[in-house]
């Protein structure tokens, strides 16, 4: 069985999984901006990013429908 590692991205606001040889998901992500502890919401592209992103921001509740 092989478990691949992954890590949690670099970028704070960010919350993709990168595999345990990067650092960050993205280009974005590796820039000065994207590091910015200000930046509370990620803009790497990653759908699944910023879907888990709002829903960090309105709580983990998810009373909100699409
Ligand atoms: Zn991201
Ligand atoms: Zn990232």
């Amino acid at each position: 069985m092989t478990t691949q590692t992954t890590t949690r991205c670099e970028n704070l606001a960010c919350l993709c999984d990168v595999s345990a040889t990067q650092e960050t998901c993205s280009d974005y992500c590796a820039s000065l901006d994207g590091r910015d502890p200000q930046n509370v919401r990620c803009e790497c592209g990653h759908p699944k990013c910023t879907e888990q992103v709002e829903r960090q921001l309105h709580g983990e509740g998810g009373r909100e429908s699409v």
